[in-house]
């Protein structure tokens, strides 16, 4: 019915809330960011996550990272 992004942790159906931006250096050039969505509940697994791996570059708010950026990538 709306567009609302939906959390990227897997089988979450809520409203996305955050913006993970991260970058694989083995896989990505340094200025790439994928993006993950991230409700309040899955924000700090997604970014734990992302954060031993070394990927994580950014946390925003979804509001804050649409009106900052036209480019989100899955
Ligand atoms: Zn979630």
């Amino acid at each position: 019915m709306s567009d609302t992004p939906i959390c990227s942790a897997k089988g979450c159906r809520a409203d996305a809330v955050w913006v993970l931006a991260w970058n694989n250096p083995k896989i990505h050039t340094p200025e790439r960011r994928k993006t993950w969505l991230a409700c309040e509940e899955h924000r700090e697994h997604l970014s734990q996550f992302l954060g031993v791996r070394g990927f994580l570059k950014d946390v925003v708010l979804l509001k804050e990272w649409e009106e900052g950026s036209s480019a989100t990538d899955g």
